[in-house]
C-alpha cells in the first residue's frame, strides 16, 4: 500500500512554505507540474517544472477560470491505478500521484469587503475538482491542501524513499474533504445573505468520549467546534478519572463564574450554579470565603480559578488529613495553570480530577440551545449593568467599595440560574463573597427566602454575634426585577438595606415606596440577567 510520487500537481493561491516543499519533491526525483502563478514562483526559486498547458492540450482561458479543468488532469488524478491501468494506457493518461492545492480566498476576500463580482470572481472551481478527485483517488493518490502540512509530509516522504503509506493518504483526504465542505459552506452562506437570508453552518469534530449523558441510559457525545480558537473541549486532565457530561456543565458554569472577575477568584458550583463564589487579594482566602458560601453542598462540587492554583490553597481540601472526615471531597479543580507541587499535593486523591485551561482566553461569545429541529441562538450575556441609578429617599453608596461590591454581585448573579437572588458581602476591602442564593425557582419569592435563610444559617454557623448587622450591610441582588413589593418587605424583615435589582416593573413605584418605609436603599442597573 505503498506508493511512490512520481508526478505531484502543484496549484496555490497562498504561496506560503511552497518551495521547500518543491525543492523537496524535485530532490526526490518527483517531476513537477504547475499552473501559472504557482509556476512563476517556482521559476524564481529556479525549481525546473512542467507547465500545465503542455499537460492538458489547452491554453489558460477565461482570466483564469480554465486552468486545470480538462479531460487530462481530472483522468490523471481519477483513474484506478490497477482496474483502470489499460484504459488509461490506450488514451494516454499519465498518472498524477500527487497534489498541492490551495484554494483562492474566497474567506479573506470577503472580510476585506470585497464587492460581489469580487467575491464570485474568487470561487474556485478547478481547485476543489482536483482536490476531491485526489481525495476519492486516496487509495493510489494524495493531497496537501494545508501549508502547514507541508513539512511533515516532506519528511514522511524523505523516510520511505519517496512513497506514501495509505494510512497517511488516507488522512489526508478526510481532511481534503473537510476543506471543500468548509469552503463550500462559506460561499453557500455569502450567496444567502445576499438573499437576505442568514444560515448557520456549524461544523465540529467529535472529541473525548462520554460513557453516557445526564443519567446513565442516556448515550452522549463531546464535540469541538472546528473555528473555535480556545474551546472547553482543550481542557487538559493533568489528573483523575475522565470527564462525565455533568461535570462539564458544572465547568462551564465554574469557568463563566469567575471569568469576569479580576484579583483571585474563586466558584464552587454545584448543578451548574455557583452556591459558593468569592473574591480576594490571596487565592487560599478566596477558597475559604468560596467554600463558606454553602459548606455543605460545596462537598462533591466543581471548583474554578481564575488564577494559577498553589500549593497552599490546594492544602485546604485536607486531603492528607488523619481524620477523614476532615478531608474535603471535591470532583474537580480547574485554573489556568496547576503548579506542580499543588498537583503532586491533589495527585493523594484518586478520584479528584484536575484541569487546566487558559480560563481567561474561553471565547463565548455565542450561545445556541438546541430545540426540537431548531436552534435558539444568543449574544452571551456579557455586561453588568445599564446604568446605576439609586432610586430610594436612601441613597445608594457610590464610592469605591460600594462600586465594588455592586460588580461583584452582578458578576454573581449573573452565573446562577433564574429565578435567582443573592446575597453578597464585602467581608473587607478587597474581599468578597457570596453569603446565601436562592436559584432557579419558579418564583422569586421563594429564591429570596432561600437566600436570606443561607446566609442566616451561614452567619450562625460562624459565630456571627450580629447576625442582623452583617445582613443590614449585604447587598441583595436580584437577576430581575421584583413585580411586587413582598420581596422588599421580606427583606426588610431580615434587616437587609441594600437591595440591586435591574427595574422596570410597573409596580415599581410601590417596591420603591415599600423600600422607602424600611429605609432600604434601592440601585436600578437597568439590565436584567435571566438565565433559564
Ligand atoms: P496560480 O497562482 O498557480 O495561477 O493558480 C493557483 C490557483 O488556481 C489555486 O488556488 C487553484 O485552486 C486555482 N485553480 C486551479 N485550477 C483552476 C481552474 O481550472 N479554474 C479555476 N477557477 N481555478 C483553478
Amino acid at each position: 500500500q505503498l506508493r511512490k510520487i512520481k508526478r505531484a500537481l502543484l496549484s496555490v493561491s497562498d504561496k506560503s512554505n511552497l518551495i521547500p516543499l518543491a525543492q523537496g519533491l524535485h530532490d526526490l526525483g518527483v517531476e513537477l507540474i504547475s499552473t501559472g502563478g504557482t509556476g512563476r514562483a517556482l521559476q524564481e526559486a529556479k525549481i525546473p517544472y512542467t507547465d500545465i498547458q503542455a499537460v492538458t492540450g489547452n491554453p489558460e482561458a477565461f482570466g483564469g477560470r480554465m486552468k486545470t479543468i480538462s479531460f487530462q488532469i481530472g483522468s490523471a488524478l481519477l483513474f484506478d491505478r490497477e482496474r483502470d491501468a489499460q484504459e488509461a494506457q490506450n488514451l494516454k493518461i499519465e498518472g498524477i500521484d500527487l497534489v498541492v492545492c490551495n484554494l483562492y480566498p474566497f474567506q479573506k476576500v470577503q472580510e476585506a469587503g470585497a464587492d460581489f463580482p469580487t467575491l464570485i470572481e474568487n470561487i474556485d472551481i478547478g481547485g476543489p475538482t482536483m482536490i476531491r478527485a485526489a481525495a476519492k483517488n486516496f487509495k493510489d493518490v494524495a493531497v496537501l491542501v494545508q501549508s502547514s502540512d507541508y513539512e511533515g509530509f516532506l519528511a514522511e516522504l524523505q523516510s520511505q524513499n519517496g512513497q506514501t503509506s495509505l494510512a497517511l493518504r488516507q488522512q489526508l483526504m478526510a481532511k481534503a474533504f473537510n476543506h471543500t465542505a468548509d469552503y463550500d459552506a462559506r460561499i453557500a452562506m455569502r450567496m444567502d445573505e445576499e438573499l437576505g437570508k442568514k444560515s448557520l453552518r456549524l461544523s465540529f469534530k467529535q472529541g473525548r468520549s462520554l460513557r453516557y449523558g445526564e443519567n446513565s441510559h442516556q448515550a452522549a457525545g463531546f464535540y469541538r467546534e472546528n473555528s473555535s480558537a480556545l474551546s472547553l473541549a482543550d481542557i487538559r486532565i493533568l489528573h483523575g478519572k475522565a470527564l462525565s457530561y455533568n461535570n462539564l456543565l458544572d465547568v462551564q458554569g465554574a469557568v463563566d463564574a469567575v471569568q469576569g472577575l479580576g484579583g483571585q477568584a474563586v466558584a464552587v458550583v454545584k448543578h451548574s450554579n455557583p452556591c459558593g463564589l468569592a473574591k480576594s487579594m490571596d487565592q487560599r482566602t478566596a477558597l475559604e470565603a468560596a467554600w463558606s458560601g454553602d459548606p455543605i453542598s460545596a462537598f462533591g462540587s466543581i471548583i474554578a480559578f481564575n488564577q494559577p492554583l498553589e500549593l497552599k490553597t490546594a492544602e485546604f481540601f485536607q486531603l492528607d488529613a488523619e481524620d477523614r472526615s476532615q478531608r474535603k471531597f471535591v470532583e474537580v479543580v480547574i485554573a489556568p495553570k496547576i503548579t506542580a507541587e499543588a498537583l503532586e499535593y491533589l495527585q493523594q486523591h484518586k478520584n479528584l480530577r484536575v484541569l487546566e485551561l487558559d480560563i481567561a482566553g474561553l471565547e463565548k461569545a455565542v450561545d445556541y440551545r438546541y430545540l426540537s429541529g431548531s436552534l435558539l441562538v444568543q449574544e452571551a450575556d456579557l455586561a453588568l449593568y445599564n446604568q446605576q441609578e439609586s432610586v430610594t429617599a436612601r441613597p445608594f453608596p457610590s464610592d469605591e467599595a460600594a462600586k465594588g461590591l455592586v460588580e461583584f454581585g452582578l458578576q454573581a448573579i449573573k452565573s446562577i440560574k433564574s429565578n435567582a437572588i443573592v446575597l453578597v458581602q464585602a467581608v473587607n476591602q478587597q474581599q468578597y463573597r457570596i453569603l446565601g442564593m436562592g436559584a432557579g425557582q419558579p418564583n422569586r419569592l421563594v429564591a429570596t427566602k432561600l437566600a436570606i435563610e443561607k446566609a442566616k444559617e451561614n452567619l450562625q454557623r460562624e459565630g456571627a454575634e450580629d447576625v442582623a448587622g452583617i445582613l443590614g450591610q449585604c447587598y441583595l441582588v436580584s437577576d430581575a426585577f421584583f413585580p411586587f413589593a413582598d420581596n422588599v418587605e421580606l427583606a426588610a424583615q431580615a434587616g437587609i438595606r441594600y437591595i440591586l435589582q435591574p427595574g422596570g416593573s410597573i409596580r415599581d413605584k410601590s417596591v420603591i415606596a415599600a423600600c422607602d418605609q424600611a429605609d432600604i436603599a434601592m440601585l436600578f442597573t437597568g439590565l436584567r440577567h435571566f438565565k433559564h
